[in-house]
């Protein structure tokens, strides 16, 4: 049987933790009783520097709830790095974790689904948002925009999801493994490689409380996702450079033509010349430089460079 443990991120979410909590136990006491998971497994809410009573209520229900644990953070450090710090904390403990947002957005009626896939072999299994009809026309406008900049600019991601998915023990190591302090968890997971798969569900309306993702954080997160996983965005600059650089010739072709022609204003030939052509130039030294600056951000990430998955040895025993 599957030791689960579902890892929570919680800021100020004193209004949402009373029926995610009653959800959720209803989850696990249902999993259990049809043998899907041990009861050993658990819900672990990682505070995140609320400053709210978020842990008091965490307190109070770890001490009567047989599934629920906590986990405080000594300060406010961000959905990204309070969920890294929840899965971290469960890996040496569960066979899988899911990670899931406390205002159950995400269908927790899929968690059932995403243990059999893992149970079918996957280490990875997302949970995929079919249709946004509850969020509003803004909303699913920006976070579909998101997920469509992320794929122009070469980031890794799955389209449509978020953070509710289920890892495994062994995807739990791998992840481990990646040290960056930029994490943009949605685009590392994929990378981190093993079977994978999805499950499909449609995205609620938050039960209470307020977005903690208004638009500016979305951008910032955005553009974080982007500069974190590419170096592409310079590539497309030095692409420019060059573009320009071929105009210029081909425009010098034109603007020779004219002054032999001799229907120009003195100086135009000279100056529109060296305009294009010193443009194109500094674009592509810029993407240039830009280049080997990529090449020591993805050194100093220190991401792992590959992870082995198995061996098998001369009798054909997988190990
Ligand atoms: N969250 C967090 N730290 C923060 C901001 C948010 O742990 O600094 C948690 C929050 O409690 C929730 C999840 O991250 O569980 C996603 O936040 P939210 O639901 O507000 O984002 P949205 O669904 O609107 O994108
Ligand atoms: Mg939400």
């Amino acid at each position: 049987m599957v030791k689960l443990a579902i890892v929570v991120p919680c800021y100020n979410e004193q209004e949402v933790l009373p029926e995610t909590t009653r959800q959720l136990t209803e989850l696990m006491e249902k999993l259990v009783a049809v043998k899907k998971i041990s009861a050993d497994s658990y819900i672990l809410y990682v505070n995140d520097g609320s400053s709210d009573s978020t842990w008091e209520i965490i307190e109070k229900y770890a001490g009567d709830n047989k599934y629920v644990q906590g986990l405080k953070l000594a300060a406010n450090v961000g959905h990204q790095n309070a969920l890294l710090a929840g899965l971290m904390t469960v890996k040496e403990e569960v066979d899988a974790a899911i990670s899931i947002d406390a205002d159950l957005q995400d269908d927790i009626s899929v968690a059932e689904e995403m243990i059999s896939k893992y149970e079918e072999g996957c280490d990875v299994v997302y949970g995929v948002r079919s249709a946004r009809k509850k969020d509003t026309f803004f909303k699913r406008f920006t976070a579909e925009s998101f997920y469509k900049l992320m794929k122009l600019m070469g980031a890794k991601s799955v389209y449509n999801h978020a953070d509710y998915r289920l890892m495994s023990n062994r995807a739990l190591q791998g992840l481990a493994q990646f040290k960056e302090r930029n994490l943009f968890l949605r685009g590392i997971v994929p990378t981190i490689g093993y079977k994978s798969d999805c499950v499909y569900y449609e995205r609620k309306e938050r039960t209470a409380g307020e977005s903690k993702y208004p638009v500016s954080k979305m951008l910032s997160f955005a553009f974080d996702g982007i500069t974190s996983f590419s170096i592409k965005p310079m590539s497309y600059i030095m692409g420019i450079g060059v573009f320009l650089i071929i105009f210029a010739i081909v425009f010098a072709i034109y603007a020779f033509y004219s002054y032999a022609t001799g229907n120009v204003v003195s100086g135009w030939t000279s100056i529109v010349l060296s305009l294009w052509f010193i443009g194109g130039l500094v674009l592509f030294s810029i993407g240039m430089v830009g280049q080997y600056i990529g090449k020591i951000y993805i050194e100093v990430k220190e991401r792992p460079r590959y992870i082995i998955e198995c061996r098998v040895d001369g009798s054909g025993r997988v190990r």
